[in-house]
């Protein structure tokens, strides 16, 4: 048992007794009970004495070390005076042996069960004592004389047995009192760890830390909050998180936000905040917890990242674009400085003037696709007859493949399939993914075209049986100026991934080298058509 708590009894002790002691002799008095004026000199020093004592005993109770002692001190002169009490009031005859029980009931309550067994045994061993003088008057309290030794001898047993009986019952009611008090002895401290331990986790937090009751008043405001916002704690806590943030919403609404907050007279900070709501244990909103971060550094990261990746890709494709227009420049300038020699016979003359003039003509090309490429024209919008235009594609396809083998192109579509795009656009689109399937199928095979409609999209699917892309390959068909072919510019498919961004549809890709490739464009429907 814990000192504290003993000593916290001991004063109880103290007071009651005194109590206990006021209330007996005075209601004594009151009642004019004569055995009190039998001997009224021992009656007011005893009285006197208590007093004292309880005086004596309160001022100790702060001071003294051995705090059990001080209690068994108490306790044994407190079972003294009771058997003076009850001696004096007429021995067997008095009504007063049942303080003794009180006492004996205090020890166990007080110190501990032990001392309940002891306090008991001494009042036994005194009550005992104070029987037989009495039955040998050697007292002088008279008795009455039909009251035989047996009644005596009896009386001494009941009293014996109450006392052990009392010392029992004190003892399994402190034994279970202690137990109780270290229960939630304990229970305090694991309460108190825990809090300890949730402070120490929001003060270590490295984001920045509020929560709000439910009309909005900071009630913690964590060290990385303050660090964050260059507002004090102190400051912060009471006041309204609106006026601490003043880009929230009154009230404050869940959800996740970047904004830029200014600090102090210093610079801006960009912080990045979530706001959930707050709940007790039974589920009810008790207000709301942010919690956040300084973005500053990562998104100036992020924007120098941007800048960088920008500057490389540029650079990329200058260089690509360079080489593109560097070959046919070079066929140029070899057939120009041949024919400045007049020497050269009519008949190859001809021929290198061709040479020039359709490197020129390619020169033209790559430089027309790389404008459409790279600045579009706007979308012109029109209805018309998708399939209409793919049996179109395909013929002129048809006549392509005609000198590469056993081309065979198969349509898995049927009647008209209206939609609103930009016919030109599109038209281009389905062209470069034709071609490429052709070009791809060297020795042969099928190209199979088909469209799938849905409420909300119109997918059509280029599949041919060609050679297929390399997995390595994949991420990187869609660039401009990405050629795996001799006489390839590599800008079809970022024609064709350009239009379809602009008709907000996708392209996508699945190739098994060699077995499969599908292309396939999907058209959102637009709201009315069809
Ligand atoms: P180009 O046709 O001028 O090479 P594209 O942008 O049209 O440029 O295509 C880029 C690359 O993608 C091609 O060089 C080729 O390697 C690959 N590719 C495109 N379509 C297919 C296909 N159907 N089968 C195999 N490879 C393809
Ligand atoms: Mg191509």
């Amino acid at each position: 048992m814990a000192e504290y708590a003993m000593m916290s009894r001991i004063r109880a002790l103290i007071f009651f007794r005194a109590l206990f002691v006021t209330l007996l002799l005075g209601s004594a008095f009151l009642f004019r009970i004569e055995y009190f004026y039998a001997y009224p000199r021992t009656i007011s020093l005893f009285i006197i004495s208590l007093y004292l004592l309880t005086i004596l005993y309160a001022l100790l109770a702060g001071r003294v070390r051995n705090i059990r002692l001080f209690g068994y001190v108490q306790l044994v002169l407190d079972i003294c005076a009771e058997i003076i009490l009850v001696s004096i009031t007429g021995g067997i005859e008095s009504l007063f042996s049942f303080v003794l029980i009180l006492t004996i009931l205090s020890s166990s309550i007080v110190i501990n069960s032990r001392a309940g067994y002891i306090i008991a045994s001494l009042s036994s061993i005194l009550y005992g004592v104070l029987m037989d003088l009495q039955f040998y008057r050697l007292l002088p309290q008279a008795f009455d004389p039909s009251v035989s030794e047996k009644v005596f001898l009896y009386n001494i047993f009941v009293h014996t047995l109450a006392f052990y009986v009392t010392a029992y019952l004190g003892g399994y009611l402190s034994h279970r009192l202690a137990k109780t008090e270290l229960l939630l002895e304990e229970q305090d401290t694991q309460l108190k760890d825990l809090e300890r331990f949730n402070i120490k986790v929001i003060e270590s937090l490295p984001s920045g830390l509020f929560t709000t009751d439910v009309s909005g008043r900071v009630l913690i405001f964590n060290r990385a909050a303050e660090k964050i916002t260059g507002v004090d704690r102190q400051e912060a806590i009471g006041r309204h998180i609106s006026d601490l943030l003043p880009f929230l919403p009154v009230p404050l609404r869940e959800g996740r936000r970047d904004e830029v907050i200014q600090v102090g007279t210093g610079g801006k900070k960009i912080i990045g905040i979530t706001i959930s709501v707050l709940e007790d244990v039974s589920g009810k909103d008790t207000g709301h917890i942010g919690v956040f971060q300084d973005l500053t550094h990562l998104k100036k990261l992020e924007i120098e990242i941007q800048q960088k990746e920008k500057w490389a890709a540029i650079g990329e494709l200058s260089s690509n674009i360079a080489h593109e227009i560097r070959n046919p420049l070079a066929s140029m300038k070899g057939s120009l400085e041949m024919l400045r020699d007049r020497k050269i016979p009519e008949k190859h003359r001809d021929r290198l003037m061709e040479i020039a003039l359709h490197e020129m003509e390619r020169l033209n090309n790559i430089i027309t696709d790389f404008l459409t490429y790279s600045r579009p024209k706007p979308l012109e919008l029109q209805r018309v007859d998708l399939h209409l235009m793919l049996d179109e594609t395909l013929a002129l396809l048809k006549n392509m493949g005609r000198d590469k083998g056993d081309i065979v192109i198969t349509r898995k579509f049927d009647g008209p399939l209206y939609a609103l795009v930009d016919a030109q656009k599109v038209r281009q689109v389905f062209w470069n993914l034709g071609m490429n399937a052709i070009e791809a199928m060297r020795t042969g095979g099928t190209l199979a075209v088909g469209t799938q409609v849905s409420p909300e999209q119109i997918a059509i699917s280029f599949e041919d049986t060609g050679v297929g892309i390399d997995p390595a390959d994949l991420d990187r068909i869609f660039y401009p100026f990405f050629t795996t072919k001799d006489a390839g510019t590599g800008l079809g498919l970022s024609i064709a991934y350009r239009i379809m961004e602009e008709h907000q549809g996708t392209i996508t890709v699945s190739s098994n080298p060699g077995i499969k490739t599908i292309f396939t464009i999907i058209l959102r429907m637009r709201h009315g058509e069809l």
